[in-house]
């Protein structure tokens, strides 16, 4: 398969519609992004790496980190997670509050904020160095030990994080948080800002694509536990909009509002697509377009 000539192919069908979205600019520095930058790469089982337009381009991740966090929280620390934090698409924006008051702090999933607060702590208690973590796997699985956190992004985002943290702090009110609020949101906003390109993150996310074992051939996570992460990620990697994403692209997906989507092709390989202008939900809307027309083109779904 030409995977290169069908990554153009698909980007130009994304781009003959005529939405756009706009940068998230509730971070003041993910504002800044160019909002034409589009690239999407494909990493498959078998060792090939493909890309068009800006795939080597680096962006923040975001809420992309959600995903890495979980698969390293769940190798280092087992199912106990699932005490802490749920499993069931939450129908509300990705930094709700509404729910956690009548759930008694446990939050509905890993990929909404409260969640991914939830998992962070517990990911800093069994490392010690939760975006240190996400940041090692992430080189390792890339091979590019350039991948590092954007210090302006996340002093960006701590400066205007009231909502994370209104959200931590009742989240420790419940006592489910086990490390001080104040770690707690220093470690996710550094996982957030972490800056990698799609190739990057197809190749960090081939993990989940090989069923748990990572690019040395190690396992990271068992076979079940790469299914429910998939799982997971495809009822709840695209908050409220993840019965449309599994509608329009029929993958495991998991956005940020940095604009990056990460996709995966259990058995195949992962894609990423990035481009910074999200629709109301905070999904990139060329990202969504492209991996719609990828998969209407190939026929490749999990169902
Ligand atoms: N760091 C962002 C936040 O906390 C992540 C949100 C996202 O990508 N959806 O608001």
């Amino acid at each position: 398969m030409d995977y290169q000539r069908l990554l153009q192919d698909v980007m130009a069908v994304a781009l003959a519609g005529e939405r756009r979205g706009r940068p998230a600019d509730y971070i003041p520095a993910l504002a800044e992004a160019d909002p034409s930058a589009f690239g999407m790469a494909i990493a498959t089982v078998d060792g090939g790496v493909f890309g068009a337009g800006d795939w080597e381009v680096p962006f923040s991740v975001q809420s992309v980190s959600k995903l890495f966090t979980l698969a390293l929280a769940l190798a280092e620390g087992g199912d106990g997670l699932w005490h802490g934090v749920g499993r069931e698409p939450s129908g509300n924006p990705f930094n709700s509050l509404v729910q956690l008051e009548t759930e008694q702090g446990i939050p509905r999933n890993p990929f909404i904020n409260a969640g991914a607060l939830v998992v962070t702590d517990r990911l800093l208690e069994l490392t010690g160095d939760a975006a240190g973590a996400v940041r090692e796997f992430l080189r390792a699985e890339s091979g590019n030990a350039a991948v590092d956190t954007d210090d302006s992004v996340a002093a960006s985002e701590a400066r205007h994080g009231h909502r994370n943290a209104a959200l931590a702090h009742f989240i420790a009110s419940y006592g489910n948080l086990r490390n001080p609020v104040d770690s707690v949101l220093a470690h996710y906003y550094a996982h957030c800002a972490i800056a990698a390109s799609c190739r990057d993150l197809a190749l960090a996310g081939l993990f989940l694509a090989r069923h748990g074992v990572r690019a040395d051939g190690s396992r990271l996570l068992t076979r079940s536990e790469a299914k429910r992460i998939n799982a997971v990620m495809l009822t709840c990697g695209t908050y409220d909009a993840a019965g449309e994403f599994a509608f329009r692209v029929g993958l495991p997906g998991k956005s940020g509002v940095g604009g990056g989507v990460l996709a995966v092709l259990p058995g195949r390989g992962s894609v990423c697509v990035w481009s910074p202008g999200l629709d109301a939900v905070g999904n990139s809307v060329l990202g969504v377009a492209a991996l719609d027309a990828l998969t209407t083109a190939t026929g490749w779904s999990v169902f």
